[in-house]
């Protein structure tokens, strides 16, 4: 392969507080566009007549049938799960209530973005934009609690230990994890009450309860792209970072989406498409919802999901995570190709209990492994019971009813479990 021509040089800021600037080259054949390939006028009809909503919410019965497996497969894994649960469910809680939290000064009325953002990074904090509320990525069952007049959204992303993700999928990493929530949930309490300092709301969105998805918020505000992998590429952690935004009416400048080549770079990488377990993960792009990507396959990634840690296969093997943005980019200006790519030291990865797999080779499975209940856990409940009305066999009396309408009241009125390790929550 050649060396390329390089189409524009980006500077970022430092990884860390203090850290000097970082300038890379982008070749000139990965230049599309700013942010995500996407069609406005269908993001918006989709948002109105197919509102998003949760996962947690609308895929609620393999949430559930993830939590039997992982207890019987991987008691360990759950209950890590389970503390981590028992530990961050009071931040959940603080998290639930900031729409409530009102201004503890007056606001003199200039701009302060350059202050929190110099908060925001003292706190830990790896990645700091700013963009408009973009409504239509607010999830139906959480439109009510967001407060009017909050017109603003910052970005913030966490970076997960290094060495601790290499080791993905597996118990060290699914720790990190968690404490990375922990931290992000308790930095962003100091950021809220700086913001209010200035006279200010803030309403928070995660870790745990979000009120939408955040990576088109990210790609807005200029903090990476989306990768194959459906997750967003950061310059400096790449897939690696937690997520999380706070709204706010805060006067602000916005900033701009950029265009890293990374919808480009995907589509010679392929890594994470070629090492996906699961094979969950497409190589071409589709039009969703009015967004140009790569759509995940949550059926063939959850089974995988919940027997082995996680999985997150998909974050390790990304070279943009492994070896960060700059050396990627580098790598393929001088020789067009990229970095790492059919190699042990990028490829390779460990399922467990399953075995090695270098690069090249992957797991195979049984045949059912993929079966599992999809859509709410309600209405697996009443296919079920049809399915027993029908049953030629069946004898259809009070106690059939009366379990039915049991299983049904149990699951309405059910405490909200958190899913997974922190992914999501069922309200
Ligand atoms: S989590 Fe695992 S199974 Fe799911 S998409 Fe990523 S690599 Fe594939
Ligand atoms: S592994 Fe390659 S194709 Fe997948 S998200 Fe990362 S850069 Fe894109």
């Amino acid at each position: 392969m050649a060396k390329r021509t390089v189409g524009t040089y980006i500077t970022r800021p430092g990884r860390c507080p203090g850290d000097k600037e970082t300038t890379f080259p982008v070749a000139k054949d990965l230049l599309k566009v700013p942010g995500t390939p996407r069609k406005e006028d269908e993001i918006t009809f989709h948002s109105r007549e197919y509102p998003l909503e949760s996962f947690a919410i609308e895929e609620s019965a393999s949430a559930h049938w993830a939590g039997r497996e992982r207890d019987r497969l991987s008691p360990q894994i759950s209950d890590l799960y389970n503390k981590f649960a028992t530990e961050i469910s009071p931040v959940v809680d603080w998290i639930r209530s900031t729409g409530d939290l009102l201004p503890t000064a007056i606001a003199s009325g200039s701009d302060v973005t350059d202050q929190i953002k110099l908060k925001a990074r003292s706190l830990g904090y790896g990645e700091v934009g700013f963009t408009r509320l973009d409504r239509r990525y607010i999830y139906e069952s959480k439109k009510r609690f967001l407060k009017r007049n909050l017109t603003s959204t910052i970005c913030l992303a966490y970076e997960q230990d290094y060495v601790a993700s290499q080791k993905i999928p597996g118990i060290e990493a699914e720790v990190a994890q968690g404490e990375t929530y922990v931290d992000q949930a308790r930095s962003s309490m100091e950021l809220v009450d700086f913001i209010r300092s200035l006279g200010y709301r803030a309403q928070v969105s995660g870790p745990v309860w979000h009120f939408g998805p955040m990576i088109p918020q990210f790609v807005e505000a200029g903090l990476g792209q989306l990768g194959v992998n459906g997750q967003l590429l950061s310059p400096h952690f790449g897939s690696r970072a937690r997520l999380q935004v706070i709204f706010t009416d805060a006067k602000l400048t916005y900033t701009k989406p950029v265009d890293f080549g990374i919808t480009k770079f995907c589509e010679t990488c392929q890594v994470c498409f070629i090492r996906c377990p699961g094979k969950a993960i497409q190589g071409q792009k589709i039009w969703f919802r009015g967004v140009h990507k790569s759509k995940l396959i949550y059926k063939r990634c959850r089974p995988v999901m919940a027997r082995f840690a996680g999985c997150g296969v998909c974050i390790k093997v990304c070279p943009i995570q492994k070896y960060g943005m700059k050396p990627v980019m580098e790598h393929y200006v001088k020789t067009g190709t990229v970095l790492g790519k059919g190699t042990e030291n990028l490829e390779a990865y460990e399922l467990p209990g399953k075995g090695y797999f270098s690069a090249g080779k992957l797991p195979k499975f049984e045949s059912g492994f993929f079966d599992m209940p999809t859509g709410k856990l309600e209405d697996n409940l009443l296919m079920e019971f049809k399915r027993k009305v029908n049953s030629e066999h069946s004898n259809i009396d009070d106690t059939v009813w009366l379990e039915f309408t049991n299983d049904l009241k149990k699951t309405i009125n059910k405490k909200p479990n958190i899913i997974d390790m922190g992914m999501d929550m069922e309200e």
